[in-house]
Protein backbone atom coordinates (compact mmCIF):
# COMPACT_ATOMS: atom_id res chain seq x y z
CA UNK A 1 0.00 0.00 0.00
CA UNK A 2 2.94 2.57 1.20
CA UNK A 3 4.70 1.85 -2.46
CA UNK A 4 1.42 2.83 -4.32
CA UNK A 5 0.57 5.80 -2.04
CA UNK A 6 3.81 7.35 -1.40
CA UNK A 7 3.36 10.65 -3.97
CA UNK A 8 0.07 10.79 -4.24
CA UNK A 9 -1.89 11.26 -0.64
CA UNK A 10 -1.14 12.96 1.79
CA UNK A 11 0.14 11.84 5.35
CA UNK A 12 -2.99 12.43 6.69
CA UNK A 13 -4.75 10.56 4.01
CA UNK A 14 -3.37 7.90 4.33
CA UNK A 15 -3.87 7.55 8.07
CA UNK A 16 -7.14 8.24 7.59
CA UNK A 17 -7.36 5.47 4.91
CA UNK A 18 -5.39 3.27 7.82
CA UNK A 19 -7.46 3.69 10.23
CA UNK A 20 -11.16 3.76 8.48
CA UNK A 21 -9.78 0.35 6.88
CA UNK A 22 -7.81 -1.29 10.49
CA UNK A 23 -12.12 -0.78 11.66
CA UNK A 24 -13.48 -2.34 8.55
CA UNK A 25 -11.50 -4.92 8.34
CA UNK A 26 -10.97 -5.50 11.83
CA UNK A 27 -7.90 -6.39 11.31
CA UNK A 28 -4.51 -5.26 10.02
CA UNK A 29 -5.41 -3.52 6.68
CA UNK A 30 -2.41 -4.52 4.87
CA UNK A 31 -3.00 -7.85 5.03
CA UNK A 32 -6.49 -7.39 3.75
CA UNK A 33 -7.73 -8.48 0.41
CA UNK A 34 -8.08 -5.23 -1.54
CA UNK A 35 -11.04 -6.67 -3.60
CA UNK A 36 -13.24 -6.95 -0.59
CA UNK A 37 -12.96 -3.32 0.35
CA UNK A 38 -13.50 -2.53 -3.45
CA UNK A 39 -16.69 -4.76 -3.22
CA UNK A 40 -17.69 -2.92 -0.15
CA UNK A 41 -18.01 0.60 -2.00
CA UNK A 42 -19.25 -0.84 -5.09
CA UNK A 43 -22.60 -2.42 -3.32
CA UNK A 44 -23.03 1.25 -1.90
CA UNK A 45 -22.34 2.85 -5.58
CA UNK A 46 -19.16 4.36 -4.34
CA UNK A 47 -20.37 6.85 -1.76
CA UNK A 48 -18.50 6.58 1.52
CA UNK A 49 -21.55 8.22 3.59
CA UNK A 50 -23.68 5.67 1.88
CA UNK A 51 -20.68 3.11 3.29
CA UNK A 52 -21.16 4.44 6.95
CA UNK A 53 -24.62 4.48 7.00
CA UNK A 54 -24.74 0.89 6.00
CA UNK A 55 -22.23 -0.63 8.35
CA UNK A 56 -22.66 1.85 11.31
CA UNK A 57 -25.56 4.00 11.50
CA UNK A 58 -29.09 1.63 10.86
CA UNK A 59 -30.10 -0.42 13.59
CA UNK A 60 -32.64 -3.05 13.24
CA UNK A 61 -35.94 -2.09 15.45
CA UNK A 62 -35.51 -3.76 18.76
CA UNK A 63 -32.21 -5.39 17.83
CA UNK A 64 -30.79 -8.83 16.78
CA UNK A 65 -33.13 -10.41 19.18
CA UNK A 66 -36.41 -9.57 17.48
CA UNK A 67 -34.95 -11.39 13.90
CA UNK A 68 -34.01 -14.36 16.13
CA UNK A 69 -37.73 -14.83 17.51
CA UNK A 70 -38.86 -13.51 14.03
CA UNK A 71 -37.12 -16.97 12.35
CA UNK A 72 -37.36 -19.33 15.67
CA UNK A 73 -40.96 -18.14 15.02
CA UNK A 74 -41.49 -18.92 11.40
CA UNK A 75 -40.19 -23.17 12.01
CA UNK A 76 -42.25 -25.96 13.51
CA UNK A 77 -39.50 -28.04 14.39
CA UNK A 78 -37.55 -27.91 17.60
CA UNK A 79 -34.78 -25.58 18.34
CA UNK A 80 -31.61 -26.67 20.46
CA UNK A 81 -29.61 -23.83 22.03
CA UNK A 82 -26.01 -24.57 23.81
CA UNK A 83 -25.60 -27.66 21.59
CA UNK A 84 -22.31 -27.32 20.22
CA UNK A 85 -21.42 -30.15 17.45
CA UNK A 86 -18.51 -31.71 17.45
CA UNK A 87 -18.62 -33.77 14.30
CA UNK A 88 -20.51 -34.06 11.18
CA UNK A 89 -20.49 -37.43 8.84
CA UNK A 90 -22.11 -36.94 5.25
CA UNK A 91 -22.92 -39.00 2.38
CA UNK A 92 -24.81 -38.28 -0.44
CA UNK A 93 -28.28 -39.13 1.00
CA UNK A 94 -27.82 -37.96 4.13
CA UNK A 95 -25.62 -36.41 6.78
CA UNK A 96 -25.35 -37.44 10.72
CA UNK A 97 -23.89 -34.51 13.62
CA UNK A 98 -22.91 -35.88 17.00
CA UNK A 99 -23.15 -32.82 20.00
CA UNK A 100 -20.37 -32.53 22.33
CA UNK A 101 -22.37 -34.14 24.81
CA UNK A 102 -21.88 -37.33 22.69
CA UNK A 103 -26.08 -37.22 21.41
CA UNK A 104 -26.34 -38.05 17.50
CA UNK A 105 -29.07 -36.73 15.36
CA UNK A 106 -29.62 -37.74 11.64
CA UNK A 107 -31.17 -35.94 9.27
CA UNK A 108 -31.55 -35.61 5.08
CA UNK A 109 -29.05 -32.91 4.61
CA UNK A 110 -27.02 -30.86 7.01
CA UNK A 111 -26.37 -27.11 6.65
CA UNK A 112 -23.35 -25.69 8.73
CA UNK A 113 -23.55 -21.75 9.75
CA UNK A 114 -20.74 -22.34 12.12
CA UNK A 115 -18.41 -19.09 10.91
CA UNK A 116 -14.44 -19.82 9.78
CA UNK A 117 -12.86 -19.43 12.74
CA UNK A 118 -14.63 -21.75 14.57
CA UNK A 119 -14.85 -24.62 11.68
CA UNK A 120 -11.47 -26.15 12.87
CA UNK A 121 -13.36 -27.01 16.36
CA UNK A 122 -15.82 -29.31 14.37
CA UNK A 123 -14.24 -32.89 12.45
CA UNK A 124 -15.76 -33.99 9.16
CA UNK A 125 -16.31 -36.96 7.93
CA UNK A 126 -15.18 -37.77 4.81
CA UNK A 127 -12.72 -34.51 5.22
CA UNK A 128 -13.64 -31.43 3.83
CA UNK A 129 -12.16 -30.97 0.54
CA UNK A 130 -8.46 -29.83 0.74
CA UNK A 131 -8.95 -25.93 -0.71
CA UNK A 132 -12.05 -25.61 2.19
CA UNK A 133 -9.34 -26.98 4.94
CA UNK A 134 -6.91 -24.41 3.57
CA UNK A 135 -9.55 -21.44 4.13
CA UNK A 136 -10.52 -22.99 7.62
CA UNK A 137 -6.20 -23.15 8.63
CA UNK A 138 -5.94 -19.43 7.54
CA UNK A 139 -8.91 -18.14 8.94
CA UNK A 140 -9.75 -14.49 7.81
CA UNK A 141 -8.05 -11.38 8.57
CA UNK A 142 -10.67 -11.04 11.38
CA UNK A 143 -8.44 -10.52 14.13
CA UNK A 144 -9.58 -7.36 15.96
CA UNK A 145 -12.32 -6.34 18.57
CA UNK A 146 -15.23 -3.88 19.31
CA UNK A 147 -15.15 -1.57 22.75
CA UNK A 148 -18.23 0.59 24.11
CA UNK A 149 -17.17 2.91 26.49
CA UNK A 150 -19.44 5.23 28.62
CA UNK A 151 -18.31 8.93 29.22
CA UNK A 152 -19.63 11.41 31.16
CA UNK A 153 -21.88 14.52 29.42
CA UNK A 154 -23.26 14.28 26.04
CA UNK A 155 -20.26 14.15 23.55
CA UNK A 156 -20.70 14.29 19.39
CA UNK A 157 -17.47 12.45 18.20
CA UNK A 158 -15.88 10.88 15.79
CA UNK A 159 -12.23 10.08 15.83
CA UNK A 160 -9.76 8.24 13.26
CA UNK A 161 -6.23 7.04 14.04
CA UNK A 162 -3.94 4.90 11.84
CA UNK A 163 -2.71 1.24 13.09
CA UNK A 164 -1.64 -0.18 15.10
CA UNK A 165 -3.24 1.97 17.78
CA UNK A 166 -5.60 -0.11 19.71
CA UNK A 167 -8.74 1.57 18.57
CA UNK A 168 -8.21 3.13 14.96
CA UNK A 169 -12.41 4.28 14.81
CA UNK A 170 -14.48 5.70 17.63
CA UNK A 171 -17.62 7.53 17.22
CA UNK A 172 -20.45 8.00 19.99
CA UNK A 173 -23.29 5.99 19.47
CA UNK A 174 -25.45 6.89 21.63
CA UNK A 175 -26.81 10.03 24.57
CA UNK A 176 -28.29 7.77 27.61
CA UNK A 177 -30.68 9.62 29.91
CA UNK A 178 -28.47 9.95 32.93
CA UNK A 179 -26.56 11.99 31.32
CA UNK A 180 -23.54 9.57 29.52
CA UNK A 181 -22.29 9.07 26.02
CA UNK A 182 -21.34 5.22 24.69
CA UNK A 183 -18.93 5.41 22.31
CA UNK A 184 -17.91 2.99 20.14
CA UNK A 185 -14.76 1.99 19.10
CA UNK A 186 -13.00 -1.20 16.99
CA UNK A 187 -9.43 -1.95 16.85
CA UNK A 188 -7.13 -4.34 14.53
CA UNK A 189 -5.88 -6.28 17.33
CA UNK A 190 -7.91 -7.93 19.85
CA UNK A 191 -5.01 -8.87 22.57
CA UNK A 192 -4.07 -5.21 22.23
CA UNK A 193 -7.48 -3.71 23.99
CA UNK A 194 -8.59 -4.92 27.18
CA UNK A 195 -12.56 -4.58 26.53
CA UNK A 196 -13.55 -4.27 30.44
CA UNK A 197 -10.57 -2.92 32.26
CA UNK A 198 -11.63 1.14 31.77
CA UNK A 199 -7.53 1.80 32.42
CA UNK A 200 -7.48 0.40 29.02
CA UNK A 201 -10.65 2.98 27.62
CA UNK A 202 -8.50 5.70 29.05
CA UNK A 203 -5.47 4.69 27.33
CA UNK A 204 -7.80 4.64 23.80
CA UNK A 205 -9.07 8.19 24.50
CA UNK A 206 -5.37 9.14 25.54
CA UNK A 207 -4.87 8.78 21.62
CA UNK A 208 -6.80 11.68 20.38
CA UNK A 209 -5.99 13.89 23.91
CA UNK A 210 -10.11 13.48 24.65
CA UNK A 211 -10.08 14.70 28.36
CA UNK A 212 -13.14 12.83 28.95
CA UNK A 213 -14.25 10.84 32.33
CA UNK A 214 -14.44 7.44 31.52
CA UNK A 215 -17.67 5.53 33.50
CA UNK A 216 -17.02 2.20 32.46
CA UNK A 217 -16.80 0.16 29.29
CA UNK A 218 -17.33 -3.45 27.89
CA UNK A 219 -17.43 -5.69 25.08
CA UNK A 220 -16.71 -9.15 23.92
CA UNK A 221 -13.70 -10.48 22.67
CA UNK A 222 -15.09 -12.48 19.73
CA UNK A 223 -11.81 -13.67 18.74
CA UNK A 224 -10.91 -15.83 21.57
CA UNK A 225 -14.41 -16.80 21.70
CA UNK A 226 -14.22 -20.73 20.70
CA UNK A 227 -17.28 -20.92 19.25
CA UNK A 228 -16.43 -17.38 16.84
CA UNK A 229 -12.71 -16.95 16.70
CA UNK A 230 -13.07 -13.95 14.86
CA UNK A 231 -14.94 -10.57 14.66
CA UNK A 232 -17.04 -10.31 11.55
CA UNK A 233 -15.55 -12.18 8.39
CA UNK A 234 -12.75 -9.78 6.13
CA UNK A 235 -10.69 -11.78 4.02
CA UNK A 236 -6.95 -11.56 3.60
CA UNK A 237 -5.58 -10.99 0.26
CA UNK A 238 -5.99 -13.83 -2.20
CA UNK A 239 -8.64 -15.09 -0.60
CA UNK A 240 -11.42 -13.25 -2.49
CA UNK A 241 -10.38 -15.32 -5.64
CA UNK A 242 -9.56 -18.03 -3.75
CA UNK A 243 -11.11 -18.81 -0.22
CA UNK A 244 -14.91 -18.24 0.79
CA UNK A 245 -16.12 -19.83 -2.32
CA UNK A 246 -14.74 -22.98 -2.14
CA UNK A 247 -17.31 -23.95 1.05
CA UNK A 248 -20.22 -23.57 -1.41
CA UNK A 249 -18.94 -26.35 -3.22
CA UNK A 250 -20.61 -29.67 -2.36
CA UNK A 251 -20.52 -33.39 -3.16
CA UNK A 252 -22.54 -34.85 -0.44
CA UNK A 253 -25.50 -33.38 1.79
CA UNK A 254 -23.28 -31.14 3.52
CA UNK A 255 -23.69 -27.32 2.69
CA UNK A 256 -22.76 -23.95 4.34
CA UNK A 257 -24.44 -21.35 4.68
CA UNK A 258 -23.79 -17.82 6.90
CA UNK A 259 -22.08 -14.55 6.46
CA UNK A 260 -18.83 -16.06 5.49
CA UNK A 261 -20.12 -17.15 2.19
CA UNK A 262 -22.65 -14.77 1.04
CA UNK A 263 -22.25 -12.94 -2.31
CA UNK A 264 -22.70 -9.62 -1.44
CA UNK A 265 -22.38 -8.47 2.53
CA UNK A 266 -20.41 -10.85 3.95
CA UNK A 267 -19.40 -10.99 7.55
CA UNK A 268 -19.74 -7.19 8.06
CA UNK A 269 -23.24 -7.12 8.39
CA UNK A 270 -25.73 -9.43 9.10
CA UNK A 271 -27.53 -8.87 5.45
CA UNK A 272 -25.03 -11.58 3.82
CA UNK A 273 -25.96 -14.04 6.69
CA UNK A 274 -29.98 -13.56 5.74
CA UNK A 275 -28.75 -13.77 1.99
CA UNK A 276 -26.92 -17.19 2.26
CA UNK A 277 -29.03 -18.39 4.59
CA UNK A 278 -32.36 -18.11 2.43
CA UNK A 279 -30.23 -18.97 -1.04
CA UNK A 280 -28.80 -21.82 1.06
CA UNK A 281 -32.06 -23.18 2.10
CA UNK A 282 -33.85 -22.89 -1.44
CA UNK A 283 -30.61 -24.92 -2.48
CA UNK A 284 -31.40 -27.86 -0.31
CA UNK A 285 -35.46 -27.66 -0.29
CA UNK A 286 -34.99 -27.92 -4.41
CA UNK A 287 -32.50 -30.64 -3.88
CA UNK A 288 -34.57 -32.74 -1.49
CA UNK A 289 -37.56 -32.32 -4.38
CA UNK A 290 -35.75 -33.61 -7.19
CA UNK A 291 -34.00 -36.52 -5.35
CA UNK A 292 -37.83 -37.28 -4.43
CA UNK A 293 -39.34 -37.00 -7.98
CA UNK A 294 -36.46 -37.47 -9.45
C1 LIG B 1 -18.29 -7.13 16.88
C2 LIG B 1 -19.30 -7.30 15.78
C3 LIG B 1 -20.19 -6.27 15.51
C4 LIG B 1 -21.12 -6.41 14.48
N1 LIG B 1 -22.01 -5.40 14.26
C5 LIG B 1 -22.96 -5.55 13.33
C6 LIG B 1 -23.95 -4.54 13.11
O1 LIG B 1 -23.93 -3.51 13.77
N2 LIG B 1 -24.88 -4.74 12.15
C7 LIG B 1 -24.93 -5.88 11.42
O2 LIG B 1 -25.82 -6.04 10.56
N3 LIG B 1 -24.01 -6.87 11.60
C8 LIG B 1 -23.04 -6.73 12.53
N4 LIG B 1 -22.11 -7.71 12.72
C9 LIG B 1 -22.10 -8.85 11.79
C10 LIG B 1 -23.14 -9.89 12.14
O3 LIG B 1 -23.08 -10.15 13.53
C11 LIG B 1 -22.81 -11.16 11.36
O4 LIG B 1 -22.79 -10.88 9.98
C12 LIG B 1 -23.87 -12.24 11.62
O5 LIG B 1 -24.03 -12.48 13.01
C13 LIG B 1 -23.45 -13.52 10.96
O6 LIG B 1 -24.47 -14.47 11.17
P1 LIG B 1 -24.15 -16.00 10.99
O7 LIG B 1 -25.39 -16.72 11.32
O8 LIG B 1 -23.53 -16.24 9.66
O9 LIG B 1 -23.00 -16.33 12.05
P2 LIG B 1 -22.97 -16.16 13.61
O10 LIG B 1 -23.91 -15.07 14.06
O11 LIG B 1 -21.52 -16.06 13.95
O12 LIG B 1 -23.56 -17.51 14.14
C14 LIG B 1 -22.83 -18.69 14.12
C15 LIG B 1 -23.34 -19.57 15.25
O13 LIG B 1 -22.65 -20.82 15.20
C16 LIG B 1 -22.47 -21.23 16.54
N5 LIG B 1 -21.42 -22.26 16.60
C17 LIG B 1 -20.08 -22.13 16.48
N6 LIG B 1 -19.47 -23.31 16.60
C18 LIG B 1 -20.45 -24.22 16.80
C19 LIG B 1 -20.47 -25.63 16.99
N7 LIG B 1 -19.36 -26.36 17.00
N8 LIG B 1 -21.66 -26.25 17.16
C20 LIG B 1 -22.83 -25.55 17.13
N9 LIG B 1 -22.89 -24.20 16.95
C21 LIG B 1 -21.71 -23.56 16.79
C22 LIG B 1 -22.07 -19.95 17.26
O14 LIG B 1 -22.24 -20.11 18.66
C23 LIG B 1 -23.06 -18.98 16.64
O15 LIG B 1 -24.26 -18.93 17.36
C24 LIG B 1 -21.15 -7.61 13.72
C25 LIG B 1 -20.26 -8.65 14.01
C26 LIG B 1 -19.34 -8.49 15.03
C27 LIG B 1 -18.38 -9.62 15.32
Amino acid sequence: MDAVCTDEFTREERDLCDGYWSAGYIGNPYEGSALMAKQWAALCDNRLALLDEQTLRFKLVEGMQRLYNGIAGDLDCPIHLNSPVSRVEHTDDGATITLESGETETADAVIVTVPVGALGTIEFSPALHPDMCRVIDQKWNSTGAKIWIKVRGHHSIVCYAPSPGPVTVMRSEYFTDDGATILVGFGPDHTAIDLEDPESARRILAEWDLDLEVIGCTGHDWVADRYSGQAWATLKKGQFIDGWSHLLARDSRLYFAGADWANGWRGVVVDGALESGISQARTVIRELRDSETG
